[in-house]
């Protein structure tokens, strides 16, 4: 059975798709993935021989061999380009994911969907995709022994439509009254802000807890950068807690 997590992320993958999921770790997402007949073929990436080795034994376990290729290297330099319709990047840090895709750009044509969950740094996948022609189409969010996440699904806009993009970030006012910008919305999510959900509220009042403590501790510096920095962290402080 899958986790809380790996469990969400799983709900949505489209049946029927061939897939890759990239730092597969121990291949838990695209063995559960095949055993339930969602996905007819995947790729399983990895860059450390560790998780790699752990992603082989796995697949190999569950009689998997034929439709679950394990392959090792760096993000999506184990893919072909048009391989695979759907991609899953989960459980690492929002820029690396970002990175990943920055750097296999040439292999995303023909890829119709992205499931991205970042552990932290969700606005750097939300920038990336904004600038390359991804459209953020769903935003979720969950605990899991005390930790949340989001889970954030894109899919390939047409070069046409691309100026459409930017409606999602674009300045709105929430119903009480409150405006917020585009770096808002890149920082906390355009869907979860609509929604806001109670995993969400929570997300950011501990955000706030964590600034405020940085603040403390800024302030009992006397270099003059500190108070400078302290006076962004009071900035940011005050505008997480206009949006909640
Ligand atoms: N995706 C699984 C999940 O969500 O449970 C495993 C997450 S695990 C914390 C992150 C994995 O990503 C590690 O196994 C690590 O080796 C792998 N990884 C990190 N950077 C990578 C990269 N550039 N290319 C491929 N795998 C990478």
């Amino acid at each position: 059975k899958l986790s809380k997590r790996l469990g969400m992320i799983a709900d949505r993958v489209p049946a029927g798709v061939k897939l890759a999921d990239i730092g597969s770790d121990h291949a838990l997402l695209p063995t559960y993935l095949a055993q339930n007949q969602i996905i007819t073929y995947g790729v399983a990436g990895e860059v450390n021989p560790g998780p790699f080795e752990a992603a082989k034994r796995q697949v190999l376990e569950c009689g998997l061999s034929r439709t679950i290729d394990v392959r090792s290297g760096d993000g999506l330099a184990v893919i072909a380009p048009g391989e695979v319709d759907v991609i899953t990047i989960a459980g690492m840090g929002g820029s690396l994911i970002a990175s990943i895709l920055e750097a296999g750009k040439a292999k995303l044509e023909g890829v119709s969907l992205l499931i991205l969950q970042p552990n932290v740094g969700e606005e750097h996948v939300r920038r990336w995709l904004l600038s390359n022609g991804w459209s953020l189409t769903s935003e979720a969010i969950l605990e899991e022994d005390g930790k949340i996440y989001e889970i954030l699904t894109a899919a390939q806009v047409p070069a046409l439509e691309q100026a459409a993009l930017e409606a999602l970030y674009a300045d709105r006012t929430l119903p009480d009254g409150v405006r917020v910008q585009k770096d808002r919305l890149l920082l906390m999510g355009p869907y979860l802000m609509e929604q806001a959900p109670d995993i969400w509220f929570m997300k950011w009042e501990s955000e706030l807890k964590k600034l405020a403590m940085i603040e403390a501790q800024l302030q009992l510096s006397t270099a003059e950068a500190s108070a400078l920095k302290a006076e962004q962290v009071r900035q940011e402080i005050r505008d997480i807690q206009e949006v909640l």
